[in-house]
């Protein structure tokens, strides 16, 4: 089952959602309720610890990597 990143664009808070491929509805964010949310693509790449080649894509899981802060860092700034 794939798993979706999202950012809310009212509090910049990043949450991952398990989505089926056919839901068509936004997540709400976790901290604000928002559902102002934006998906973002696969890859996430933080301060490009990820380099061209060192992997695959979609290669790394949740957790998996570095920067596997994801879903518990509200409000730590969001887009630098
Ligand atoms: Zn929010």
């Amino acid at each position: 089952m794939p798993i979706y990143e999202y950012q809310c664009r009212a509090c910049y808070c990043r949450f991952e959602e398990i989505r089926h491929a056919s839901a068509a509805d936004k997540p709400a964010c976790p901290s604000c309720a928002s559902q102002d949310v934006v998906r973002l693509m696969s890859a996430p790449s933080p301060h490009g610890l990820d380099g061209p080649g060192l992997s695959g894509p979609s290669s790394g899981g949740p957790g998996g990597g570095p920067g596997g802060g994801l879903g518990g860092g509200c409000g730590s700034g969001g887009f630098s």
